[in-house]
């Protein structure tokens, strides 16, 4: 996949600045997903008119921040960057883009957010962590480097770029628990991704690569959630589909 057009998409000056406020985002079907083609976010279901946007910031220390930043203004969320403390408070939620989750590990201490975040998480702040963001709020990493730790809060253990190391990308259709319908599918698309070995209590599964995939992804748990925490090891900023973040959105109010 697709890095050129992650690094256009980076590029894009006509993507909304992290404090635009877009009230009411397209009521239109899911997105089809086009290879090479950046497709503007379109969202499953119309956005609650008259319910406040809720804050949810995003961590900016590394990753697709302006993406995940996109597809929350189109799910009527307002997003905020997070770089340091004090840009936690207020917060109604926290997304973790995907990157390298050794270096957001290191970045989030020298930030000093590694222990705030922390706290907010264990105060039951709903956190969405997508790829080396799933890593981060998974409680046991394999495949980690010797001095790599993790925020955790979900008992879940991941294995970092388990589709191999050789595979940069790896795309498939989903069927996503709550999300998509057999009509529906969601298009995954994995870049170095982890995947979950183990699932400890409370975690629900909600999305598994399909068997027909065949080889060692095939039935792996790629979605889950626990409480206020969501997690995937896809990256579904890239895709023009806001049907993930609409879920958080949704678990955002309802908390
Ligand atoms: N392989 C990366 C890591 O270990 C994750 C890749 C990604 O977020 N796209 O953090």
């Amino acid at each position: 996949m697709p890095r050129e057009r992650l690094a256009a998409a980076r590029r894009d000056p006509s993507s909304p600045a992290l404090t635009t406020h877009q009230p009411g985002a397209d009521h239109q079907a899911a997105a089809t997903y086009t290879a090479g083609v950046p497709a503007p976010f379109v969202t499953a279901r119309p956005v609650a008119s008259g319910a406040a946007a809720p804050t949810i910031g995003v961590l900016a220390v590394q990753g697709d921040v302006r993406e995940h930043a996109d597809a929350l203004l189109a799910s009527g969320a307002q997003p905020v960057p997070v770089r340091r403390p004090g840009e936690l408070a207020g917060l109604h939620g926290l997304v973790i883009p995907g990157g390298e989750s050794t270096v957001i590990d290191k970045l989030l201490r020298a930030f000093e957010l590694r222990d705030p975040v922390r706290a907010a998480i264990a105060d039951g702040l709903p956190v969405y962590g997508s790829c080396a963001g799933m890593i981060l709020l998974a409680d046991e990493v394999l495949d980690g480097t010797v001095d790599q730790q993790t925020l955790g809060g979900m008992a879940i253990t991941v294995r970092r770029n388990a589709f191999g190391r050789q595979v940069d990308s790896f795309e498939t259709d989903l069927q996503v628990a709550g999300i998509t319908t057999p009509a529906t599918p969601m298009r995954a698309v994995f870049i170095r991704a982890p995947w979950v070995e183990h699932v400890g209590a409370g975690v629900q599964v909600l999305a598994t690569v399909p068997t027909a995939v065949g080889g060692p992804a095939a039935g792996r748990v790629v979605a889950a959630r626990a409480g206020n925490l969501l997690v995937t090891s896809f990256h579904p900023e890239v895709t023009g589909d806001a049907r993930v973040h609409e879920y958080f959105v949704r678990l955002v109010r309802e908390r």
